[in-house]
């Protein structure tokens, strides 16, 4: 039952996962007999807390902190730290118990966890930045370790987060180990991690496309976003000879038809940490529309004719008159490189019009394993070449694929990926929680 509005993205993704999974529950009693699913949806832990922090005027703010540890059938926690002013505890418990099922379809040993602040990053310097990280790894660092919860990044947490972090909890803790993933290349991080999830989700898409009879190359792509899964997804778009045409951030959307020039939003995201629009400044033949010019209930990324689609924003960025409009729009598929980035009424409209589609737990799973992929490396005191990394991280998409695909057949639905991807992953932490007995 819905009891809180405060939750209502976990709601929304709960009830994904039941619905889905009901076939799986009327075949095997034993799911409801052991009480799975009340055990799965209560977390095992929730942390709040306090992150107190000056900005460079001296004047002291306070933001929230949160670290969801969902569930540990599999292994350590694992998921990323959110830093964006959306963020509430309802917004990270959903992320934690999606990240519970991404991560079993990894097929690698991580539990589920998630985390992260209120806090905004934009328009702060690198100095505040650094002060707002130490504080929050202060408390953070009480709770996670190399063996218990392993954080990476997400929205608003990349290299430069991930090492003011790990430098606090090294000098807290005396302990040089991998308690973070998504570090500097220099210090031991992994390569392929900065690409894995776009690239993953781009491997993906060519195993969906295969399966409908299509390739990538030439193909049209609409991408959300410009953030590090937005930008590699591109790279890897670009590489197997398939164009983006656009691109988007929080304040507004680029249109350009001749392609995106992908250096230009490298630049201007990645280094300048500036907007979008400023993308104009170099090419004045794209199009640019800010957010408040959006189509009422929808965003004007999607209504573009294009072949593939990816989301990789946000969640909840793409609605039921978007789905419409990129169905008319000749739309053959919907790869999802966001978690949770499509409505449920858009979802549904993507299964029942046969659209090719897979679901962000599924498709996006490529940056959490090579996540996994590093502990693996730092575990061992080695670094592997970005060769190896990428043919596993390959190897890995692939596999998620076909375990998805295979399982939606095995139940009579065999486009529907979102009903493989929920009971494939459902079912490796459900059997592993009976294992394990009543805890
Ligand atoms: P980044 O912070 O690098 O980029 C996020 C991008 O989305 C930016 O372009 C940002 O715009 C835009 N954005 C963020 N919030 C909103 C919003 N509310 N409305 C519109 N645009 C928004 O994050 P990532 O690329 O890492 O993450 C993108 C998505 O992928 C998220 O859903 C994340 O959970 C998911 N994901 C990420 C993984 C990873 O390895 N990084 C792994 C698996 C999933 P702006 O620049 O204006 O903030």
């Amino acid at each position: 039952k819905r009891t809180s509005p405060a939750q209502n993205e976990f709601y929304q993704a709960v009830e994904e996962v039941l619905e889905s999974i009901e076939p799986l529950l009327e075949e095997h009693p034993k799911y409801r007999q052991q009480a799975i699913i009340e055990r799965l949806v209560e977390p095992e832990r929730q942390i709040m807390f306090r992150v107190p922090w000056q900005d460079d005027s001296g004047q002291v703010h306070v933001n929230k902190g949160y670290r969801i540890e969902f569930n540990s059938a599999l292994g350590p926690y694992k998921g990323g730290l959110r830093f964006h002013p959306s963020v509430n505890a309802g917004i990270i418990k959903f992320l934690g118990f999606e990240q519970i099922f991404k991560n079993a379809l990894t097929g690698l040993p991580i539990g589920g966890g998630k985390g992260g602040s209120n806090f905004d990053p934009k328009g702060k310097s690198d100095a505040e930045i650094m002060r707002f990280c130490q504080s929050f790894m202060t408390e953070l660092q009480r709770h996670i370790g190399p063996h218990t919860d392993v954080p990476a990044g997400d929205i608003g947490v990349g290299t430069r987060e991930i090492g003011y972090m790990f430098g606090q909890y090294k000098r807290l803790k005396n302990r040089y180990e991998g308690v973070l993933t998504g570090k500097s290349l220099r210090w031991g991080g992994s390569h392929a991690r900065k690409q894995a999830t776009g690239y993953g989700a781009v491997y993906f898409a060519q195993c969906l496309l295969s399966d409908l009879g299509e390739k990538l190359s030439d193909k049209r792509c609409l991408v959300s976003g410009s953030g590090n899964v937005a930008i590699y997804a591109m790279e890897k778009l670009y590489e197997l000879g398939a164009k983006p045409i656009t691109c988007s951030d929080s304040s507004g959307m680029i249109y350009h038809e001749s392609g995106i020039d992908l250096d230009l939003v490298k630049q201007i995201k990645e280094e300048n940490h500036d907007r979008l629009k400023t993308y104009l400044d170099t090419h004045d033949d794209a199009e640019y529309i800010a957010r408040e010019d959006y189509p009422e209930n929808g965003h004007s990324v999607w209504r573009y004719q294009a072949d593939i689609a990816f989301p990789c924003a946000t969640q909840n960025e793409l609605t039921e008159q978007d789905a419409h409009a990129l169905a008319e729009n000749g739309c053959l598929a919907v790869v999802e490189g966001a978690n949770m980035p499509s409505t449920p009424a858009a979802a549904d409209f993507f299964i029942e019009q046969k659209i090719g589609y897979g679901p962000g737990k599924a498709a996006n799973a490529g940056g959490v394993a090579t996540s996994q992929l590093e502990m693996a490396q730092n575990a061992s005191m080695q670094q592997w070449s970005f060769d190896e990394v990428d043919r596993k991280l390959q190897d890995i998409m692939k596999t998620i694929y076909s375990d998805c695909k295979r399982t939606a057949e095995q139940f009579g639905e065999p486009d529907n990926l979102v009903l493989g991807a929920n009971i494939a992953g459902f079912k490796k932490v459900a059997d592993a929680m009976i294992e394990q007995g009543v805890v």
